[in-house]
Order: structure tokens, then sequence, then C-alpha cells
């Protein structure tokens, strides 16, 4: 039997279809009809104009400037997320401070933001900008996240990377805050194999974006440079994917969704819980997390599923617990660590079968 992996690529006839259509019609630089197709796609989805780019940390990046992020800044961020949500504030040469996760979502925390804020104003170190993240495809509670950023003056970037077609509040992921990326990287809910976008609701950003992924070129024959820029567009081939994708993703969104709802029948008498959904909150089913009550079993049950040749990780291990950002403040109740210790991400891709979905719940239910 073949591997499981935990989110594997779902491409198949229409991407490859794509891909070669995009090569032979000799779109291979990084412009084209496939790219204009992605972003349109990705703005009618939104809400928003839309910028493809090489990677959703690239859009990070680019977000982090675009709010007018510093070196010496600082910038709140979930700590429950990847690493990527807080690499992108050092390489502006700001710094990260955590803020810990709700019980309700898993997100961050409208109360510990409340009260970092508080405290920041008091000291006379407001962030410049808060990154929240909307974490295994489910947005955070931004109609109180938002507010109380309004309140302080303090931006708001929504780290949508893992969320695509998840809907809160009756509007989409990428939709919220000042600005919001994107990612298409290989285990996302879909992929262009490597990608990301930004979004926002302002023109003028969206082509400073656009401007800054291509090496800040002004519009002269000889290449003139008034500002460092990157190397940060999508191509248009990989672009071409992306829209195939995007067409599927309602249906993959499903497929991910009904493997969600398969494991929680099979655990239904076990005292496994579930990422809890609040009733304002539609999520994508990106990634199904189990909870094993006090942490008992999580680990057997890790390695049974890897001597079936399965993939299963821990939850994200919280940024604020990684030696790399050992120095940074943080402001803590418990929830992420504990969600740590205690979780287990089961393989969720839109292409499992059923049957495979029982192999998982039946080692599961075993050795729990
Ligand atoms: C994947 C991911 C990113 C980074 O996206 P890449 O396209 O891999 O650079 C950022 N934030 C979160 C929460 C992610 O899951």
């Amino acid at each position: 039997m073949s591997r499981i992996y935990l989110s594997p690529p779902d491409v198949g006839v229409d991407e490859r279809d794509a891909l070669l259509a995009a090569f032979d019609g000799g779109w291979i630089a990084p412009v084209g009809p496939d790219l204009d197709r992605f972003e349109a796609g990705l703005s009618s989805m939104t809400g928003r104009h839309a910028v493809a780019l090489v990677s959703g940390t690239a859009a990070l990046h680019l977000a982090l400037l675009a709010v007018g992020v510093q070196p010496g800044d600082d910038v709140f961020v979930s700590s429950f997320t990847f690493a990527a949500s807080a690499n992108a504030i050092t390489y502006c040469g700001a710094r990260p401070v955590f803020v810990d996760s709700d019980t309700e979502s898993w997100n961050m925390s409208p109360a510990l933001l409340r009260s970092a804020l508080e405290q920041a104003a008091t000291d006379g170190r407001l962030p410049r900008a808060v990154v929240v993240v909307d974490l295994y495809g489910q947005c955070a509670d931004y109609e109180q996240l938002v507010p109380i950023c309004r309140e302080f003056g303090v931006a708001v970037v929504e780290d949508a990377a893992e969320a695509l077609g998840a809907t809160a509040f009756g509007r989409p992921a990428g939709s919220f805050g000042d600005i919001a990326v994107l990612s298409f990287n290989g285990n996302k809910i879909i992929t262009t194999s490597g990608g990301g976008a930004l979004l926002t609701d302002d023109e003028a950003t969206a082509s400073r974006a656009r401007y800054l992924a291509t090496q800040a070129r002004q519009p002269a024959i000889h290449y003139e440079h008034t500002e460092v820029g990157f190397n940060y567009r999508m191509s248009n081939l990989l672009a071409a994917v992306g829209s195939a994708q995007l067409d599927r993703l309602p249906a993959m969104s499903s497929r991910r969704l009904a493997i969600n709802a398969r494991y929680r029948e099979a655990f239904a008498h076990t005292p496994l819980t579930f990422m809890p959904v609040p009733s304002w909150s539609a999520w994508n089913g990106w990634l199904t997390c189990v909870v094993f009550g006090d942490g008992a079993g999580r680990d057997g049950v890790m390695d049974a599923l890897a001597a079936a040749d399965i993939e299963s990780r821990p939850l994200w291990k919280p940024l604020h617990l990684q030696p790399v950002f050992a120095d940074a403040p943080a402001i803590l109740d418990g929830t992420s660590e504990s969600l740590f210790t205690t979780g287990l991400c089961l393989p969720s891709g839109s292409a499992l079968t059923d049957d495979q979905i029982d192999r998982i719940t039946e080692i599961v239910t075993r050795h729990r």
C-alpha cells in the first residue's frame, strides 16, 4: 500500500492541460494571460485586488511593508502558527511579539490582544501591525479583533495562507483586516506547487506590490531604479495551474469537510475532540485536528500511524517555544502549549479515499 500523506497536492488532468496550454502558448515569463486570469479569480472570490507572488511568505513580507512596518517596530502575531508568519516580520527588521490563542477558534485571543495592546500603549510602544492567522482553514474572530486594533490605531494583516474558501461572519477569508495574504504551497487547499498572493482593497497598494515584486523597475527602457525591490512575482505557468485549482476549490473543500465528518463519526464514542467551529465560522476543512484529552495516547497513535506508513503530525509548535524566537516577548495563557502537547493533525487531502480514512480511523481507535 502506498504512503498516505497529511495534505498532498490534489492535481490531475485539468491542471496538466492548463499548464501545457500556457507552455505551448509561449507564456513562460512571469507575466501573461494565465496570471491575469488567476488574479481575477482570486479577486472575485475575495472581493479584493489580488497580486500573485512566489510564496505566501513573500506576500506577507510585502503586506508588512505596505502597512508601514519598519526596522525597530514591534509586530504582534499569533503564536500558534507556522514559522513563516513571524519570519516575514524579521525580514522587515521588526520584532515579533507573540499572542496566544483562544479556545473558541484556536486563533488569536481577542482578550489577550486587548490586554497586550493596553500594556503596549502604557509603555509607549504600540506595534505597527498585528498579524492575525486563520489557522487550519478557519478564520479568526475578526468581529472582535479588528475593532480592538482600530481602537489603538494598529493595522491588521490577515494571514489567510491556510484558509482560502473559508468564510466568517458571511465574509470570505482574505477579506479581513487592512491587507491579507494567501499561500498556494504544495500542502495547502489549492496549490501552484509554490506560490502566494497579496489581497488589498486599495488599487494603489496592489500596484505598488506588483512594482516592488518586479525589482522596483521604473517604466524606463533602460530599467531605472529609485528603490530596492524584490523578485517575488508568480510565473505565468504556475498561475495556469492555480486557475485550474481555483475552479476545483469548492469541490476540494467539500471533500475535505466530508473527510472531517467521517472522522467525527468514527470517533463519536471516544474521548477525542476536534477543532471547535464557532457559529460564525464556515471553515474550509483544510486539516482535521484531534485533541487527546490530557495528551495520553497521542504519541502512541502517531507511532502506530507511522508504522502503517501514514503521516500525522502534532499541531503547530507555538512560535514562542521555537529556539529561533526565544528572545521575543509573548503574551500567553497556556492555550497553544496545551494544543501542541495534546493535538494531532490527521491526513485530510481531498484525494483521500473512504477506504484510506477507514484504515486511519481503525488504527487511531485501536491505539488511543
Ligand atoms: C504555509 C503558510 C505560510 C507561508 O506560505 P508559503 O507559501 O509556504 O510561503 C504562512 N502562514 C501560514 C499560516 C502558513 O500555513
